[in-house]
């Protein structure tokens, strides 16, 4: 079997190949095809949930959706570098499955075509991530979120604490389930370290953004431990 660290020197040597399809990619990390397929993250976009998919109708008038209305997230603001779907989906798939050198700077250059800078009133302070599961860290070796967050760190000058906030107990298989079931699951299962948070303006990071229940649970932790407001930034925020 091929180690990671000959996979990486092989990665280096051969043509750059597309991170979702395979096809030689001549420029960045994806194909022409590919590249031309991604949907920004923020086009359209709900101001505070990052949601892309919703109709007009239903929305307020400066933008937000229902559901943000009815009840209003933890977090100020989240958003993706891109949709999820299409070519980003099979670009993450590929990833989370892979040995992690291969496709990691690939994924790393992906999410800083995000629109993330922001003015300075507003910028965050702190960089915290969502927490691996044991058991996925295991099985993969690397942890896509704090591969993720340790890339935003460099390109944003922003100090990570990766020790921030923690899984309290074995992280909830989420999987298909709705977002009051996934919710109620994810009670209890992370830990947010106080004396880290307090008084920041934090940047939370993962990889997928999906029904946006872990991000929430994990805001509102924070909020509650101190922090002054949290905003999220994922690579891919998937629809509802
Ligand atoms: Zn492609
Ligand atoms: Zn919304």
């Amino acid at each position: 079997m091929l180690t990671n660290a000959l996979l990486a020197c092989l990665d280096a040597l051969l043509p750059k190949r597309c991170a979702a399809c395979d096809s030689p990619a001549l420029s960045g990390p994806l194909c022409e095809a590919c590249a031309g397929s991604l949907i920004p993250g923020d086009e359209g976009a709900c101001p505070q949930c990052g949601a892309l998919d919703l109709e007009r109708d239903g929305r307020a008038p400066d933008g937000h959706c229902g559901p943000c209305i009815q009840r209003p997230p933890a977090f100020s603001r989240a958003r993706g570098a891109y949709a999820y779907g299409g070519a980003m989906a099979d670009a993450i798939r590929r990833w989370k499955t892979r040995p992690e050198p291969t496709l990691t700077p690939t994924m790393c250059e992906l999410i800083l075509h995000g629109r993330w800078e922001r003015g300075d009133q507003e910028r965050p302070t702190l960089l915290v991530m969502v927490p691996p599961d044991p058991k996925r860290l295991r099985q993969r070796g690397f942890h896509p979120a704090g591969l993720l967050a340790r890339a935003m760190g460099e390109h944003l000058s922003l100090p990570l604490d990766p020790r921030a906030v923690r899984t309290a107990r074995g992280y909830p298989s989420s999987r298909g389930q709705g977002r009051d079931a996934r919710r109620e699951r994810l009670r209890g299962a992370f830990k947010v370290c106080r004396d880290r948070v307090q008084g920041a303006r934090l940047l939370l990071i993962d990889d997928v953004m999906t029904t946006g229940a872990t991000v929430e649970t994990i805001s509102r932790l924070c909020l509650r431990a101190g922090a002054s407001s949290v905003e999220v930034a994922v690579l891919a925020r998937a629809p509802r």
